[in-house]
């Protein structure tokens, strides 16, 4: 596998100040990871010229997430907050382009919030125009549209991978695929590995963490087998790490996720497991593929 390795900023900080993104950048480039996560949930705010700077000094590459909001939701009935919605990923595509990401993720398809109704058929249909759209001006700066499968309470629209493969076939567009993230899938797939079979082609970016959020491998996630699985579908995109504790996150994560508690203390422990864990797992998965392969010319 030659996946790239990167790190949601949350490990680091809690916000994108000049010191924060200085700080978040230079860890991140000494802990071996080839790209950083930049949570952009006001796009706007961010100060592309400062990162780019940082992030070309560090020899670090970057990505960008996000939701949207209520105000900016493009799967409702409400013309204005759908206008409002493509505009705010418009601004983030714009952001990204300067500081040259690879991938937006994250909730691009609906409120990052949970609902108190299901969705409905107009609200997806509202919802494809508008990531077909924006998808076109993406595909302009090189830029990977990853949507992230997350579970009901935070989001009412795609949280199985299923959902997300059928809502990017209706997008149809190349540079719209499926990002899965272990924490999620845990909770809402019925089996975790053959969900990530089944989207196959269509991923484009991975989220990995356990089901607490902290410390990999201590949770009750199937990570040898989300491995495995990405193994055998030939993944090749990027594996993040992501991971929040009450130690750095602030809001409004800290309220959307509900992270109530320290699931680590230290940034720099959590971070060097992280790697270590990853690269076995991908190490064993690996070998695991080439030697189920070899059995049959040794016979
Ligand atoms: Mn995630």
């Amino acid at each position: 596998m030659t996946n790239k390795l990167g790190l949601h900023a949350n490990v680091w900080v809690a916000g994108w100040s000049r010191d924060e993104a200085a700080r978040a950048i230079a860890k991140t480039a000494e802990s071996g990871f080839d790209l950083i996560e930049i949570p952009a949930l006001s796009p706007d705010r961010l100060d592309p010229q400062n990162t780019s700077r940082l992030l070309a000094e560090a020899g670090v590459g970057a990505t960008l997430s996000l939701g949207l909001d209520a105000a900016t939701d493009i799967s409702s009935g409400d013309p204005g907050r759908v206008a409002a919605g493509e505009a705010k990923l418009l601004d983030a595509i714009s952001v990204g382009r300067d500081l040259g990401v690879s991938h937006i993720c994250g909730i691009l398809y609906s409120a990052f919030q949970k609902y108190d109704e299901p969705p409905t058929a107009d609200g997806l249909k509202t919802s494809v125009a508008t990531m077909a759209k924006v998808a076109d001006k993406a595909a302009a700066s090189g830029i990977t549209l990853g949507m992230e499968v997350v579970n009901r309470y935070e989001t009412n629209l795609i949280n199985t991978a299923a959902q997300a493969v059928e809502y990017c076939r209706l997008v149809d567009a190349p540079n719209v695929g499926v990002h899965l993230d272990v924490y999620h899938m845990h909770i809402e797939e019925v089996d975790l590995v053959a969900a990530i079979e089944e989207t196959g082609d269509h991923l484009v970016y991975f989220h990995t963490g356990d089901s607490h959020r902290g410390y990999m491998g201590t949770g009750s996630v199937d990570l040898k087998g989300a491995f495995r699985a990405l193994a055998r579908i030939g993944y090749q995109g990027p594996i993040t790490y992501e991971s929040f504790s009450s130690r750095v996150v602030g809001q409004p994560l800290t309220g959307i996720l509900g992270i109530w508690r320290e699931t680590w203390e230290s940034g720099d422990d959590i971070v060097a497991h992280a790697m270590t864990f990853t690269r076995a797992q991908m190490k064993a998965a690996a070998e695991s593929r080439r030697r189920s392969r070899l059995v049959g010319d040794v016979g």
